[in-house]
């Protein structure tokens, strides 16, 4: 019913765009986009990219920023004002990378090699600005008629650093972006044996935390070991922290996420998504999941990686103090007084505090999840159904994104993304990896999806 709803409200400039020609000018842009370094800040290089092109489209864009260097750029298609506006981003910075570790293709090539193309950032993030670009230029030679207004944003500094990005955007240009609904990354579709399997909405999303582990012990001389060691007394809290099973929770996007995720999978992976909700067999699951779907298990509970440890300068010298850095990935609603106070109990170590840190000036707030029963939503399902014939489920993302800041201001935000081999990530292709890449085929395809979502979120009805 939803899809044929879509299709029929799909406006008539949607069948007249020539979609070979366009895909070959948008694969062009996602690789010369792959191909301006972000990955040390920069970000003015991509804004000024995207200005260039819009220029040429006669679509006025204004480039802000807190840093010359890390720049935003804003841009607006006109409706008619009946609705509230529409917020489409792509950020523009990505992560780091080590060249050497680039086997395939150079981590700035944008190469296809196979089906393939290579580059960092070319999932994260820039399949989404490239797309969301393109769908921009599109809505402007086509003079479609929209009843709110699109704003497009590419955003400097979501990976880690947002006060140059969304935090300053939200802060002193909310006149120019503010809108009823946003979409951003961090969903995406599914591909399994080769086929699309299942595509995935972000609604929601957990919120990075910081807790430092300090054991405190007697130094003396290494060569008579004491009890009382601060490594000894830090290693065994890691183990307990490590391997404890935080007390499991469902909000509405994870609880129809593992049901609809049990209607659609394979027999004995179904089972184990059923397990989940029985209190009898739940524990078992959850091991299960802890070893074999690290990813699975996170989206479960507030979750602890020990992920740096310090202690000691010398060999023949016992220190007298060492420490532990958490990456703590809570749940929306977590309560975190109460959670730090079950770690200690946990720990039960008078010789280990537990201090709760914050992460860096990266905090981001902690706000609702989107609905999943909006108008929105339901168009962005009928958008994934209409483009890759399959079952739409909420996604609570166990990192976070720039759409935290958004929701705080009551933004209705979801996360969309690119189809993605099931066994890329664990093979160390995914967003982050040293040979981060995505299908060919995906880019096109995504490039439908974004249109088909924006024009019939925006488009007059
Ligand atoms: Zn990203």
């Amino acid at each position: 019913m939803r899809c044929l709803l879509a299709l029929l409200t799909v406006p008539l400039a949607a069948q007249s765009i020539d979609w070979t020609s366009v895909n070959a000018e948008a694969l062009r842009h996602l690789q010369d986009l792959v191909r301006i370094d972000s990955s040390t800040g920069h970000e003015t290089r991509v804004a000024e990219y995207v200005k260039k092109v819009f220029d040429a489209e006669g679509i006025p864009s204004t480039i802000v920023s807190r840093d010359a260097e890390r720049a935003n750029l804003i841009a607006r298609i006109k409706g008619n004002g009946s609705k509230k506006p529409l917020l489409i981003m792509g950020h523009s910075d990505t992560v780091k990378v080590d060249p050497d570790k680039w086997k395939i293709a150079g981590p700035f090539s944008g190469a296809i090699v196979g089906d393939y193309i290579y580059g960092r950032g070319v999932i994260d993030d820039k399949s989404d600005l490239f797309a969301a670009m393109m769908t921009t230029v599109l809505l402007k030679r086509t003079g479609m008629k929209l009843d709110r207004d699109v704003i497009f944003v590419t955003e400097a500094g979501e990976e880690g650093s947002s006060g140059f990005g969304i935090g300053y955007l939200v802060n002193d240009h909310w006149n120019e972006i503010e809108a009823e609904a946003c979409l951003a990354e961090a969903g995406g579709v599914v591909r399994r044996n080769g086929k699309a399997a299942f595509a995935r909405i972000e609604t929601t999303e957990k919120v990075p935390r910081g807790a430092k582990l300090v054991a405190t012990g007697i130094s003396g001389h290494g060569s008579r070991p004491m009890r009382t060691n601060a490594i000894l007394h830090l290693s065994e809290a890691v183990t307990k922290v490590a391997l404890w099973d935080p007390p499991m929770r469902f909000n509405d996007t994870t609880r129809t996420y593992f049901e609809k995720l049990a209607q659609i999978s394979p027999p004995e992976q179904a089972q184990r998504f059923r397990d989940l909700f029985d209190p009898a067999k739940s524990a078992a699951v959850r091991e299960y999941f802890a070893v074999h779907d690290p990813s699975t298990y996170s989206m479960l509970h507030t979750s602890i990686s020990p992920n740096i440890i310090q202690g000691g300068f010398q060999s023949n010298v016992i220190p007298s103090e060492a420490t532990a850095t958490l990456d703590i990935r809570a749940l929306p609603d977590e309560n975190m007084p109460q959670f730090f106070d079950m770690m200690r109990k946990v720990i039960n170590d008078p010789a280990v505090e537990v201090v709760p840190t914050s992460r860096g000036g990266s905090e981001r707030p902690i706000p609702p999840p989107s609905s999943i029963t909006s108008e929105t939503y339901h168009q962005l399902e009928a958008a994934f159904e209409k483009v890759y014939h399959v079952p739409v489920l909420p996604l609570m993302q166990t990192g976070a994104t720039d759409m935290a800041q958004l929701r705080a201001r009551g933004v209705q935000c979801y996360g969309i993304g690119a189809m993605t081999d099931e066994e890329d990530g664990p093979k160390g292709f995914g967003p982050h990896s040293d040979q981060e890449r995505l299908l060919e085929e995906s880019a096109y395809k995504h490039l439908q999806l974004w249109w088909n979502a924006v024009t019939s979120i925006a488009g007059a009805k």
